[in-house]
C-alpha cells in the first residue's frame, strides 16, 4: 500500500499583487500565480489534493468569484478544469477515492461539488470557520463552493490517512489549514504546503502572506513546514508559486 506518482493539475491562473503572496515585499508589484490540484496515484485509488478554480468561471466569471472576478482576473481555459485534466489519464471525477482539503478558501474548493461520491477530509477548526469566518478574511471563503451536501470527513490534528499520506496541521493562512505529506513508494518524501507556503520567498525569508487570518501562527507554520522538510530530505510545492512553478512538472510529467 504505497503512493506511486503524482501529478500537478493546473487549473487557472490569478493576477495577485506580491506583497499579498509575501507580506510588504514587492508592493505594487503583480504576479501572474498558478492554482493548481495535486492527484495522488494510490493503491487505494486516486486521491485529489485540492480542487482548483471553479469552472463556472469559463461561462460566467462573476457569479463563480464574485468581486474577485475583476480583483483577481482568474484565467481559465476548458483544459483547466479539474474534469479535463482527470480525462488525460483516463481517471472520471467518480473515480477519485478521497479529496484532501489543504484548506476551504475559494481558489481551493472550486471544483469540490463534483466529489459528493468520496469523503472530503478537512480539519474541523477549518470547516467550522468556512460558515461563519472572521469579517477581515470572510471574502476568501465562498459558500457556493463549499455549502453542499457533501461527505466531509472532519479530522482533529495531525493524521496518517493512508500508507503514505499524512496531513499535517500548518495553521496562521486560515484556523484550520493542513499540508499534506507524500512517502512515494520509492521512500522519497514530498510536502504539499497549500496556502502555509504560497513561495519559496516565504521559506526563506520567514514573511506569511498580508491575507492570512494569523500572521504569528503562519510564521510558526512555515518553521514547521521547513523543519520536516530538513527532518524528511522532503520537496516542498509551494502553492502560488511565481518563479519556481515553471521549474515543477505539471501533467502528463509525474514524480514517481
Ligand atoms: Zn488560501
Amino acid at each position: 500500500m504505497a503512493v506511486h506518482s503524482f501529478y500537478l493539475l493546473p487549473t487557472g491562473i490569478i493576477t495577485i499583487d506580491r506583497s499579498i503572496l509575501i507580506s510588504g515585499i514587492d508592493i505594487g508589484t503583480k504576479v501572474k500565480s498558478p492554482v493548481y490540484a495535486v492527484l495522488l496515484m494510490h493503491d487505494e485509488g486516486p486521491i485529489l489534493i485540492d480542487t482548483g478554480l471553479n469552472p463556472d468561471g469559463l461561462m460566467d466569471p462573476e457569479k463563480a468569484w464574485g468581486p474577485r472576478a475583476k480583483l483577481i482576473k482568474p484565467e481559465m481555459t476548458e483544459q483547466d478544469t479539474i474534469e479535463s485534466r482527470l480525462k488525460t489519464l483516463n481517471i472520471r471525477t467518480k473515480d477519485i477515492k478521497m479529496v484532501i482539503l489543504t484548506h476551504m478558501h475559494w481558489d481551493h474548493t472550486g471544483s469540490l461539488r463534483y466529489f459528493n461520491h468520496c469523503p472530503i477530509v478537512v480539519q474541523k477548526s477549518e470547516y467550522r470557520f468556512a460558515f461563519q469566518p472572521d469579517s477581515f478574511v470572510s471574502g476568501q471563503y465562498m459558500n457556493n463552493h463549499f455549502d453542499f451536501p457533501l461527505q466531509y470527513d472532519l479530522i482533529e490534528g495531525d493524521r496518517v490517512l493512508l500508507p503514505g499520506v499524512s496531513v499535517v496541521r500548518t495553521p496562521g493562512h486560515s484556523p484550520g489549514h493542513q499540508s499534506v505529506i507524500i512517502k512515494l513508494r520509492s521512500g522519497k518524501y514530498h510536502i504539499i504546503t497549500g496556502d502555509a507556503l504560497s513561495t519559496f520567498e516565504n521559506m526563506r525569508l520567514k514573511i506569511p502572506g498580508s491575507n492570512v487570518w494569523d500572521a504569528q501562527l503562519a510564521a510558526e507554520s512555515i518553521y514547521r513546514i521547513e523543519h520536516l522538510s530538513l527532518l524528511l530530505g522532503a520537496d516542498v510545492f509551494t502553492s502560488h508559486e511565481d518563479v519556481k512553478w515553471f521549474d515543477f512538472k505539471k501533467i502528463p510529467d509525474c514524480y514517481r
